[in-house]
């Protein structure tokens, strides 16, 4: 198969809990909660449904001490390292340490007072857990907006690199970078510049990106863009939807780059008057039977014999419409199928695959 290898800038590798980001490691997937952090059940429940998704790393907002505590219950339920978001406030950046954050999102300039900043760092180091520095144009220095007039590129360096060098006084390390906009080149052109001023990973990200459709398009450009060039090391896709929506846009965007294959590849025609079987309601319904699956199978889904034996001879199992269907497993034709069974079929086919897969008794054919 066609392939592009993206040689990928070399960054210095960090750990989030047992998540490794940068260096060689795959490109994590992040999102962030959106329920009360108090509603422990809650929150924990979204971070659960975001983990069976897929997401590597879990983002939770600690905006007051109130949350700071009921972040402690959170770390102990959660299947995956938590980044606590904070503000301002150093005394809440120490009191998540102390609970078990794996990852401390605070900007060092804005805690104030030099004691202070030191003291969070020395807490990181302490605890051994990283600082995420996150830069975002809605929320630039007024200095800065003075000196560039509004939020530019170079402005959101300026801004990252005040906190960069903060972290380098210090001879803290360990940190990873974002330096996010809503608007799309703007933040492309951030991470290019940023990228060639600090060894350390970047989390990319673009902010506000909008509503699902919108902000998935968006987002899969702006980070398209910069993975295709080798640059960043974890994402999020910031979408006003679901955190689980997000970890699948954030998977799909890696899987369409070949950077990181995660679940069933689904290869599908979009359909026409030519389809011998309704291609729409079978892709549905597959992905809906195997959001459970995160082993990586190229599957072709083609509604007639136009493309249906090309695609299906590329995957490890496909399905060509016609009259009969038929099935293809590792590229040969294998058997027949009728419509209303095809949805069974497949799930069954896949499934055994997966068996074999995880008994160590086949790789699978298109396997990176
Ligand atoms: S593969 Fe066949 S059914 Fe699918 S869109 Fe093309 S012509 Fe139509």
């Amino acid at each position: 198969m066609f392939k592009v290898d993206i040689p990928r800038r070399k960054s210095r590798q960090i750990k989030v809990g047992n998540v490794l980001i940068g260096g060689d490691a795959p490109i994590a997937v992040q999102t962030m909660t959106n329920t009360e952090t108090c509603d422990v059940d809650a929150t924990v429940a979204q971070i659960e449904r975001a983990a069976r998704a897929g997401a590597d790393i879990v983002r939770v907002s600690i905006p007051t001490t109130e949350p700071a505590e009921a972040f402690g219950q959170i770390r102990k339920r959660s299947p995956v390292p938590l980044v606590t978001d904070i503000h301002f406030d150093y005394k809440i950046a120490l009191r998540v340490a102390e609970l078990g954050a794996d990852c401390l999102r605070i900007n060092p300039g804005n805690i104030g007072r030099e004691d202070r900043i030191q003291a969070v760092v020395q807490s990181a180091k302490d605890h051994g857990i990283p600082i995420r520095i996150g830069v975002n144009a809605g929320s630039l220095e007024k200095d800065l907006q003075k000196k560039y007039g509004e939020p530019t590129p170079e402005a959101l360096v300026e801004s990252a690199m005040r906190h960069v060098e903060i972290l380098d006084r210090l001879n803290f390390k360990d940190f990873k970078v974002s330096v996010k906009a809503s608007e799309v080149f703007m933040a492309v052109e951030a991470y290019k510049l940023l990228a060639k001023q600090i060894e350390q990973p970047l989390h990319l990200g673009i902010t506000e990106a909008g509503g699902f459709r919108s902000g998935a398009v968006k987002s899969a450009i702006g980070l398209g863009m910069l993975l295709a060039e080798g640059i960043g090391d974890t994402i999020r896709v910031s979408l006003a939807a679901d955190p689980v929506e997000e970890v699948k846009v954030g998977f799909d965007i890696l899987k369409s780059l070949h950077l990181r294959n995660k679940g069933v590849n689904i290869i599908a025609c979009p359909s026409c008057s030519r389809q011998n079987f309704d291609v729409i309601a079978t892709v549905n319904a597959l992905e809906e039977r195997l959001e459970d699956v995160n082993e990586h199978l190229d599957v072709a889904i083609i509604g007639c014999v136009v493309n249906g034996p090309g695609e299906a001879k590329e995957a490890d199992l496909g399905v060509a419409g016609g009259e009969p269907n038929l099935f293809y497993i590792d590229g040969k034709p294998s058997h027949k199928v009728q419509s209303e069974d095809l949805v069974g079929e497949l799930e069954k086919q896949i499934r055994a695959r997966l068996e074999r897969i995880r008994s160590g008794k086949e790789i699978p054919i298109k396997a990176v």
